[in-house]
């Protein structure tokens, strides 16, 4: 077995336009026993997805995970607290 060095390919996630799952390439499926790096359109044609059985028609390219900005979900901040850093000088 020998695979040719096709290593740029575009991870593209895909949501599932019925429950809204969505299919990270970088972690793969474990419906299928997808790997992790599989981009979407290396899915199987009869890969289904894996929370309502739609096939692959019914979803939608989301883009690369990979944004312009590297903004990560704060989970330890969902306090609602906007603390302004309004500091007063205190002699
Ligand atoms: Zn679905």
């Amino acid at each position: 077995m020998s695979e040719s060095a096709t290593e740029t390919k575009a991870l593209d996630r895909h949501e599932c336009k019925v429950c809204g799952y969505v299919y990270e390439p970088k972690k793969g499926s474990s419906t299928g026993n997808i790997p992790a790096g599989t981009s979407f359109e290396e899915l199987p044609g009869k890969w289904r997805c894996p929370v309502c059985g739609s096939p692959k028609n019914q979803f939608a390219n989301l883009g690369s995970e990979e944004g312009p900005s590297g903004f990560q979900e704060n989970l330890g901040y969902g306090l609602g607290v906007n603390t302004l850093t309004a500091q007063q000088r205190v002699y």
